[in-house]
């Protein structure tokens, strides 16, 4: 059986497996800054008003925003100032988009709490380059070009996982439920966050699928009497080099 996932996972082999929020009514922008950050391997939702990104924040936890300032109704000044005012939003990397160059408005984006500032019209690269660099200082792990926990490395550039000086050879849903698994170890995922993780929320799979693939992938990462690096919690899921021993 062939999922949308896995057809996904083969066209973008170098996930960088961050979640980023587009908050931006024009949908020709909207569009071109999707595809972009698609083709980068981020996963991406969008917000076309401050209503739907509220709503997008507290749903699906992005690692990064990238806000326009202009919106219809709330403005994004106003949204990074109420993200900025709850705990569990505080810290989350904002990116302010605006048609606006002057000095002041700079100073007061800033003052309001975003991280950083891009005035319309930018460049793409420099635009990536920007989200990248964020990210690195926001969650080292989720831009980490090799992910390593025990005797496992993943290497997200080369796509190539080993597990002591043996390759471990995965499917391309295995090899995104390692990664998602790795960039958190010792936590406890739950199912539906490996589902909104791995196959992403509109994917039409159950959370029985999860176990199937998690037996997959610990048939490829054990050999002989090597240890399970994955420990299953009853009742609340999955946690990635946390034995208990
Ligand atoms: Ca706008």
């Amino acid at each position: 059986m062939t999922t949308m996932a896995d057809a996904r996972a083969d066209i973008v082999p170098h996930s960088l497996g961050a979640k980023v929020l587009v908050v931006e009514d024009e949908a020709p922008l909207a569009e071109v800054l999707r595809y972009n950050l698609e083709a980068a391997g981020f996963l991406v939702v969008h917000a076309a008003n401050g209503d739907d990104a509220e709503l997008l924040v507290a749903e699906e936890r992005p690692d990064l925003i990238l806000l326009d300032w202009m919106l219809p109704s709330v403005s994004g000044i106003e949204i990074c100032r109420r993200l900025r005012n709850r705990s569990e939003t505080r810290h989350v990397p904002i990116i302010m988009l605006t048609a606006r160059g002057e000095e002041a408005d700079r100073v007061r984006g800033l003052a309001t709490g975003a991280d950083d500032y891009v005035v319309k019209p930018f460049s793409l690269p420099e635009l990536m380059a920007r989200v990248k660099a964020l990210l690195r200082r926001a969650s080292p792990e989720r831009v980490a070009e090799v992910l390593s926990a025990e005797d496992i490395t993943l290497d997200r550039a080369a796509h190539r996982v080993t597990r002591g000086t043996r390759e471990v050879r995965l499917g391309p849903t295995e090899y995104r439920l390692l990664e998602f698994l790795m960039q958190s170890p010792g936590r406890v995922l739950s199912r539906a966050q490996l589902l909104d993780g791995v196959w992403g929320r509109d994917a039409f799979v159950d959370e029985r699928t999860v176990d199937v693939h998690i037996g997959r992938l610990r048939k490829a990462l054990i050999r002989g009497k090597e240890s399970d690096p994955i420990r299953t919690v009853r009742s609340a899921g999955y946690v990635f080099g946390d034995r208990q021993n």
